[in-house]
């Protein structure tokens, strides 16, 4: 049955998604092999891109240092695993109705994907994951940015990806040329709280490849800072982990770790049970408040993106890059940040437990080991 590219966005204009481009198979022809979709779904043809807006007032709350958790649920765990799949498997069903094998790939973070051996000779090792970014730099949305977030011409960074990839040979769309959108202004460098983004003009750290017989370039982003930071241990960017450790100073720009490592330390740490906290609160939850997102959400983001897509965004919105425009600029105020450091040494062996007999029986442990007493 016949299928052509404009019907394909016909639907996706009926179904509400935001915007959508079409590559052609053979502009991944230089993708890495684990990520190439060629090596996913062989007899694919085309691979159809779909953006779709992380609101900007989801920004808000963290801006404003007033709320957070709406971040999580309406810019990053409900998209990526409601709003935003609900259009794609539709697109998905509609691409089949005509005739057209259709795969909806989520947007797996393609270099963290877990290996196994080949099923059969010659086949390459599971999994491979195609990258969104490079599939979405090959259907023409946008570019990828300095930060190594992707920047698409209506909504700059604020857009979460999905993708399909199908046999039906499809009309391809254009592609951006780099530096359309990102001006190289480093304001995302400027403003990480992590110092995660190298410099723009530290042009050795920078990753490149080619799509589309174009050369592509991102900068090496310190994943190892970003996740620390993004998952509540950076105290720069998070009252909430001075609450539950009032005593831990650490400087996260000054980490030294890899993406996995610090996965593995920020979220155990984050979701751990521990039964004296319940001193604390009325949870064992050692992290408080990221449990509380989590067992809500699925997920949780403190950072807000602070530098890659909040001062990415005001850039863009600035230079006239982007055409979801505002009556309104974003930042009202000087952004704040908080301290890495302690105040001062709280509390001797649990300050939760020493802190409630303080305000509640002060004369009960005078005397304790350890415990100060005038
Ligand atoms: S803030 Fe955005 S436009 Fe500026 S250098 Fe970073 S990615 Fe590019
Ligand atoms: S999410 Fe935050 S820590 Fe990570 S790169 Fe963006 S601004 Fe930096």
């Amino acid at each position: 049955m016949k299928l052509t590219s404009e019907m394909i966005k016909a639907k996706a204009a009926e179904l509400g998604i935001d915007d959508i481009g079409i590559a052609n198979i053979e502009r991944y022809s230089e993708a890495p092999p684990l990520m190439n979709p060629k090596n996913y779904f062989p007899n694919a043809k085309s691979v159809i891109v779909i953006v779709q807006r992380i609101p900007r007032g989801t920004y808000r709350g963290i801006e404003e240092g007033t709320h957070w958790h709406n971040y999580t649920f309406y810019a990053y765990n409900r998209l990526n695993m409601i709003f935003r799949p609900k259009l794609t498997y539709s697109l998905a069903c509609f691409i089949e109705d005509h005739g057209w094998e259709a795969v909806p790939h989520y947007p797996a973070v393609s270099e963290r994907e877990p290996t196994r051996p080949p099923v059969a000779p010659g086949k390459l090792p599971a999994n491979i994951a195609t990258s969104i970014r490079l599939m979405a730099v090959g259907a023409g949305v946008g570019e990828m940015g300095h930060s190594k977030v992707f920047l698409n011409p209506k909504f700059g960074p604020r857009v979460r990806l999905d993708s399909i990839m199908t046999d039906a040979e499809l009309e391809p769309d254009p592609m951006i040329k780099p530096g359309t959108l990102c001006n190289k202004c480093g304001r995302c460098v400027k403003d990480c709280p992590a110092d995660a983004i190298p410099g723009v003009k530290e042009t050795d750290k920078l990753i490149k490849i080619r799509i589309g017989g174009i050369e592509i370039s991102w900068a090496d982003v310190d994943m190892g800072k970003c996740v620390l930071t993004h998952h509540g241990l950076n105290n720069t960017i998070s009252p909430f982990l001075k609450k539950d450790f009032p005593n831990f100073e650490f400087d996260v720009s000054k980490a030294e770790m890899t993406e996995e490592e610090a996965y593995r330390l920020a979220y155990p740490a984050t979701g751990g049970q521990w039964g004296m906290a319940l001193y604390d609160e009325y949870s064992s939850a050692t992290m408080k408040y990221p449990s509380y997102v989590r067992g809500h959400g699925g997920y949780y983001a403190l950072c807000g993106a602070r530098g890659c897509i909040r001062a990415c965004m005001d850039n863009l919105e600035k230079n006239n890059k982007i055409k979801n425009t505002f009556k309104n600029p974003f930042y009202k105020k000087p952004q704040w940040l908080l301290s890495h450091k302690k105040d001062e040494k709280v509390g001797v062996i649990n300050p939760f437990r020493e802190k409630w007999f303080e305000e509640n029986h002060p004369n009960l442990i005078k005397g304790e080991q350890g415990y100060e007493n005038e």
